[in-house]
């Protein structure tokens, strides 16, 4: 599904990124974890295409298609979904609006069949009583004045409706309470299936706590993934923090 090979990547002339080799294949969750500025977002960031960001070497292979030549719409189409630490807001236009417009043109792109309403509203309602959200929240703008855990649950709905091929998930655990987090992990373990694939990203082990455990954890650290390894590498890295890897390897 996602192939990166030796990706250096830089922001401002920034080095960031220094040789990442990641590879997602279909129905695998993988999670990355690392200490604040070691470049997760940025990952997440490059993955999506957003235009700061500069590749300075390396690929990044969606599909097989070279991601290079794909702008951020275009991944979008092809089934890449992006959750961002800070969700934008956009004043005056619906959730419902959103929702439905963003899923008639990711399936109009992949060439699957246009969602009748009454499919449409049904598909809303089952995520929608999933994810705790109240009927009201659909007719608010996107994000504007919503709460740390509405936006975060705005985005796993998001995914639950767009039903995209890879998602990546950008600290969608940080600032929620026990109950937001929990509301999270279920709706990302309902949408996990076989076909798709889940990066998360997050700074905490405590999200992998209420999720499935068959995952594949990297440690991102100044740039490099210096670890891979399963759940049992979160655990050590719970109880022993970061400091350990980083002695032995750097
Ligand atoms: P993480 O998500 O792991 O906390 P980031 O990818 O956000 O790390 O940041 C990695 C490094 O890149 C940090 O040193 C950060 O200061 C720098 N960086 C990120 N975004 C920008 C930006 N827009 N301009 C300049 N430097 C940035
Ligand atoms: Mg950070
Ligand atoms: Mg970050």
């Amino acid at each position: 599904m996602l192939n990166i090979e030796n990706l250096h990547a830089s922001i401002e002339n920034k080095k960031v990124l220094r040789g990442i080799n990641l590879k997602i294949n279909a129905g695998e969750s993988h999670i990355i974890m690392g200490p604040n500025g070691s470049g997760k977002s940025t990952l997440a960031s490059i993955i999506a295409g957003k235009k700061e960001y500069k590749i300075n070497e390396g690929n990044i292979y969606f599909l097989n298609q070279n991601l290079k030549n794909f702008s951020p719409e275009e991944r979008a189409h092809l089934g890449i979904f992006l959750s961002f630490q800070h969700p934008i807001e956009i004043p005056g236009v619906s959730i419902f609006n959103f929702i439905k417009t963003a899923v008639d043109s990711i399936r109009e792109a992949r060439n699957i069949k246009k969602i009748s309403s009454k499919d449409l509203l049904s598909k809303i309602k089952e995520k929608s009583s999933l994810l705790n959200i109240e009927k009201s929240f659909f007719y608010r703008s996107l994000n504007e004045g919503f709460s740390g855990g509405e936006k975060k649950r705005n985005e796993i709905f998001q995914m639950m409706m767009l039903d995209p091929l890879l998602s990546v998930l950008d600290e969608v655990d940080s600032g929620l309470d026990i109950d937001a987090l929990r509301v999270v992990a279920k709706g990302i373990n309902d949408f996990r299936n076989k076909n798709n694939s889940i990066l998360i990203i997050t700074h905490y082990k405590r999200l992998l706590d209420y999720i499935f455990s068959d995952y594949i954890i990297h440690i991102l650290y100044n740039g490099k993934i210096i670890q891979s390894g399963d759940q049992k590498l979160a655990e050590k890295l719970e109880k022993e923090g970061y400091d350990w890897i980083v002695k032995n390897k750097v």
